[in-house]
């Protein structure tokens, strides 16, 4: 099986009938990007940049990002880079911060709406991120946005420091795509009002679900309440997909979900436009897609959409498309 799939792995990732899309890796430091390409990566559909400031006891500089993500964009020689800004918080903390305990870290003081509050820290990064926007195809995106405002603010202060650096005659890329995570529930049912104003989206399920079952991520013993497949959470993935094309805007999905062989089909029915997932997973995924037709995955999707529950959705995947 090993040896099948890796035939694929300079192949594009099309269905039975035709349709394509495209499959991209989760990386955490720069050292991830030969296993990426090694599996067959399209594309880096997520670069979590906490790691550059985790396991340290100051933040890193700017020149210390730039080469990093620099170091990112060469090795995928013009393939798209997905790069989130920090999204420090919930189960990742920084001790250097020194940030009072939260009683809900996952509720708190994190990601986006820490770095709207810490500016230099914040504005540190985007420098960086856009001074490697030189080196390829560099497109950022903002973790744990829960409001319009949020995207607004953080995006002009991206303009701000864009353009304080074309005034130093430093060189940035044109057209950086700026996208947003979709991974708190009220953006995922506002997704019609960010499509006018963003590039793309990325659905971050291991959140998104983790916040409309109310069951966190982390605790065993609500883990039975964690679930991909519940309608729920296929609805807001619709919502978010049907939301982004009508406004001619592209949708990614970097959770787990994303490499799941029960999920892959309805996420491929639903329309989503880019999986990503860790490098292992790619091949494994690119030999499922290929054996599936897009339009019977549009009436499969559809089905599970009026299911009652999760275990529901399962079985009807596994017996209809897995076994089928
Ligand atoms: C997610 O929430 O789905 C996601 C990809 O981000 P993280 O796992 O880093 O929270
Ligand atoms: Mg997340």
């Amino acid at each position: 099986q090993k040896i099948e799939w890796a035939k694929l792995k300079n192949e594009k990732t099309i269905t039975t009938d035709g349709h394509q899309v495209e499959l991209a890796a989760n990386i955490g430091t720069p050292a991830d990007v030969q296993g990426v390409l090694e599996n067959g990566g399209e594309a880096i559909g997520l670069y979590r940049t906490e790691f550059l400031y985790m396991g340290r006891s100051q933040l890193p500089t700017e020149e210390e990002q730039f080469k990093a993500y620099k170091t990112v964009l060469e090795s995928m020689e013009g393939k798209p880079v997905v790069v989130r800004t920090l999204d420090i918080g919930g189960d990742k903390e920084l001790h250097y911060l020194d940030l009072p305990k939260e009683l809900n870290p996952f509720l708190g003081f994190r990601a986006i709406r820490l770095c709207l509050s810490m500016q230099d820290m914040f504005r540190t990064q985007l420098r960086a991120l856009l001074r490697s926007s030189a080196y390829g195809n560099l497109k950022i995106m903002f973790p744990m946005i829960a409001t319009l405002d949020e995207f607004r603010d953080a995006k002009a202060i991206l303009l701000e420091e864009k353009e304080q650096l074309q005034q130093m005659g430093v060189q940035v890329a044109e057209n950086i795509e700026l996208g947003i995570m979709v991974e708190i529930p009220s953006t995922a049912v506002m997704a019609d009002v960010f499509a006018k104003e963003v590039d793309f989206f990325s659905i971050g399920t291991n959140d998104l679900i983790q916040y409309t079952l109310a069951a966190d991520r982390m605790n065993e013993r609500v883990s039975y309440l964690y679930q991909p497949y519940n309608p729920a959470i296929l609805r807001l993935i619709k919502n978010v997909i049907d939301a982004a094309h009508n406004h001619g805007k592209w949708v990614g999905m970097c959770g787990e979900m994303a490499g799941d062989e029960v999920a892959i089909p309805i996420l491929l029915g639903l329309g989503l436009d880019e999986f990503s997932m860790s490098a292992t997973s790619i091949l494994k995924a690119r030999s499922q897609i290929s054996t599936l037709s897009r339009a019977d995955m549009m009436s499969i999707a559809e089905k599970t959409l009026v299911m009652k529950n999760a275990e529901e959705v399962k079985q009807f995947i596994t017996s209809n498309v897995l076994r089928g």
